[in-house]
């Protein structure tokens, strides 16, 4: 589902409406977003606000996925840099996710899963080398190190969890923003709200 996206008038931007890039970046969605959660199209218990992105497409989106995991890992900082490139360059736009009991029990399943994957990573960086140390496998430590490294980025990737549940990006252009496989009752409510 796709909503229109419109430039920020200056009651809207506040105290942003001078300062650039932001006037010029941040978007506001054409209807009244409805106080449904996403999932299950119910009325939302608790919210959450925060800012989404756009997500330009970059050189480093364009790699193989291994390609990718090894250039994260060998070159760190240019994922930090990366991330400040999309906050100063692309489209964005302040957006209240709503969530119900059912959404609740989501959140609480990903938040223990992501536990156990940082668990895991942990005992493969520091229980590993500890455990193996002096025995025929010794070899293998560093490559089990290696792994849990990998877990560790993955984990920390995965817990970044609104954006996901929101199942929202703002496009490039800034125009829509797009609303992954939403609940009929809240597209119906998306769709009232833009005829009054
Ligand atoms: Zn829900």
């Amino acid at each position: 589902m796709r909503v229109p996206l419109r430039a920020g008038t200056p009651a809207d931007l506040g105290r942003w409406k001078d300062t650039q890039p932001a006037a010029t970046l941040f978007r506001f969605p054409t209807v009244e977003m409805p106080e449904l959660c996403v999932a299950h199209g119910k009325p939302g218990v608790w919210s959450r606000r925060f800012r989404i992105w756009a997500r330009p497409e970059t050189d480093f989106d364009r790699m193989p996925r291994s390609q990718r995991i090894l250039h994260e890992f060998l070159l760190g900082g240019t994922r930090l840099e990366r991330h400040f490139t999309r906050i100063g360059t692309a489209h964005s736009m302040s957006l209240t996710v709503h969530g119900c009991d059912d959404c609740s029990r989501w959140l609480r399943l990903h938040r223990l899963r992501s536990l156990l994957r940082f668990a895991l990573s942990f005992v493969m960086m520091i229980g590993s080398p500890v455990v193996l140390m002096g025995t025929v496998v010794e070899p293998a430590v560093p490559f089990l190190m290696f792994g849990g490294l990998s877990v560790l980025c993955y984990s920390a990737a995965k817990a970044s969890w609104l954006e996901r549940f929101a199942r929202a990006i703002v496009s490039v252009d800034g125009k829509y923003l797009t609303i992954r496989d939403p609940h009929p009752d809240y597209v119906a409510a998306v769709g009232s709200a833009s005829r009054s």
